[in-house]
Formats: C-alpha cells, structure tokens, sequence
C-alpha cells in the first residue's frame, strides 16, 4: 500500500492507495495557509495516520509516502523551492515529515502526479510515454516518459502550460506574455465569454446569466456553442484553435502515444474532442504518420491523491 498526499492551497487530501492505484480509502483537512509551515506539516502527518487508522491496514502495510505539490519541488534535495499558493519557499518538507513516519518520501509537482495517476490507472494505461492536460484555472501538465514523471534537468520543465501561443500576447503570471494558458485555460474561455457577452447583449452567453456577466462560467460558453449560438461558437472555435496550437506543439515536442485532456473545461466531452482533434488533424506536421491518440482524462479530482500515492510505486 502507498500513501499519496494530494497537497493544495485550501486542502490537503490524503488517500491509502494499493499497488494499481485504487484509492481504499481517503480523507481531507484544510491546509490553512499562512501558519507555521511544522504546523501543517504535523496536521498532514494526523491526517495521514487518520486515514490508515480508518482503514483495514496499518503502518507496517506502507511503503511509501508520495506527496504532489503546487510550484517547484525539488525532489533530490526533499524540499519545496516555492510554492507560491501555499507562500512557501525552500521549505524542507521530507525532512519535517520523516519526524512522523520512517518511510520513504518522494515529493512531485502537482501536474505530473496528476499525469502519473492517468498513466497508472486511468485515460493513459498500458502506454509508456503520455502527456495528461488540465485544462482549469491555468493549464496543469504531467509529462510521463517510459512510466516515469518528466519534469527535465532542474525540475523547472513540463510546465507546458507555459509555451508561448501569443508572441508578446496577454500577460502571464510567470512574467511572460502569451502563454498557452492565457488563451486555453478555463479562465481565457470565461474572460473571452464576459468580453463577447457584453458586446452582444444577444447572444445566449449574456441571455443564460440574464446579463450577469460575473455568472459565466466556461460551461456557460460551451453550452451556448452546443446549442449553436454564433457568439458563443466563434469564440469556442477560437478557444479549440489556441488548445490546438498548444496541441500540436506538444506532438512536435513529445510525441507521446496518449494525450489525455481533464479539467474543468474537458467536461465539454465530445464537443470539445472532436472539435480539437478535427483542428490538430488540420495542422499536423506528418499527415500520414499516426500521431497521439488524444482522449479524456478519467481518474478527475482523484488523481491527485493516486499520483502522488504512485510515486512511491518508483522507488
Ligand atoms: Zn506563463
């Protein structure tokens, strides 16, 4: 059994996983940022012994202890570089745990956990090198090469959601202009919603929120494309061009077998893959080579926790 910690700004989820990433049992605790980092080090800890205890298992049953975290962690050295959700920065995170519990302790960045759990037990089993994308409030991404998280030299790569689209486009969080999750995310379809919603009083996306615009969600734009609304369908056939480009990058870098797709934004189903790959075939570099098959994610807010329960799995 493994013990994977699915580390976040508002909780901390903690799930007993067996050896093929099912969850046995699982459970949750604020993070409660902004105190001490021991103390919510010492409330992980609780949780973890929680979570055992509610089980059938024991200690003694695990073998290890996986943790996903936002920002940059530093596996080698065990420590948490910044985070920047959680305000922590070289935060020596294995050491404070391992005053809890005499295992092994494997730290991994949020997005490859969450492409680790699809490769082990969800859209991307069975294949050695897949790419698992989140489309939610940025672009998550986990690289998976020959079974293992990717995530390059100095830990600083499958940031993917970072590629530049938009050569001095919109401004990103990190710094950059123009990064693929300024225009794929949830967030670009919701703030390209509010934009077309007020310019077209008309249109279903200002209708379905009676004028509201704070109400639009990214679901509000996909449903109004569904029924056909051209506001609506201009600016979802602009979103699946930019998902696209991002898309086929991905391909031209990687070239893994699977690309799954989760998130917020991917709950849009066949609407949203069809029209995605229907642009990527477009734009393909090698048009009569087969290229990765790209489908749903599959494991959702759980592959958190069975990730980074997986990473122990490696050891
Ligand atoms: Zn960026």
């Amino acid at each position: 059994m493994y013990i994977g910690v699915d580390l976040g700004g508002t909780n901390i989820a903690v799930g007993l996983v067996d050896e093929d990433g099912k969850i046995v049992h699982k459970g949750e605790a604020p993070t409660g940022v902004g105190r001490p980092f021991d103390e919510i080090i010492k409330d992980m800890a609780h949780l973890i012994k929680r979570v055992i205890a509610e089980s059938n298992y024991k200690l003694e049953d695990v073998k290890a202890i996986g943790i996903g975290s936002p920002g940059l962690p530093d596996d080698e050295k065990g420590i948490i570089v910044f985070a920047n959700n959680l305000d922590w920065h070289n935060v020596p995170i294995r050491a404070e745990l391992s005053k809890y519990f005499d295992l092994p302790i494997r730290i991994e960045n949020d997005g490859n956990t969450a492409g680790l759990a699809e490769a082990v037990a969800g859209a991307c089993k069975g294949v050695d090198n897949s790419i698992t994308i989140t489309l939610g409030t940025g672009i998550g991404s986990g690289i998976i090469i020959n079974g293992k998280p990717y995530s390059g030299s100095h830990s600083i790569g499958a940031e993917l959601g970072h590629i530049i689209v938009e050569v001095d486009g919109i401004q990103c969080t990190c710094g950059n202009k123009g990064c693929w999750e300024r225009y794929a995310s949830a967030t670009a379809l919701i703030r390209e919603g509010k934009k077309a919603a007020q310019d077209n009083p008309d249109s279903m996306i200002y209708k379905s929120v009676e004028g509201n615009l704070d109400k639009i969600t990214a679901k509000t734009v996909i449903d109004a494309a569904k029924e056909g609304d051209a506001t609506a369908l201009e600016l979802f056939d602009k979103y699946v061009y930019y998902l696209a480009m991002g898309i086929i990058t991905i391909i031209n870098s990687f070239d893994p077998s699977i690309i799954a797709i989760g998130g917020g934004v991917a709950k849009a189903g066949d609407f949203l893959l069809d029209a995605l790959k229907k642009k990527v075939d477009e734009h393909i570099f090698y048009k009569d080579v087969p290229y990765a098959k790209i489908t749903r994610a599959e494991l959702g807010n759980d592959a958190g926790i069975i990730g980074a329960a997986m990473l122990g799995r490696l050891i």
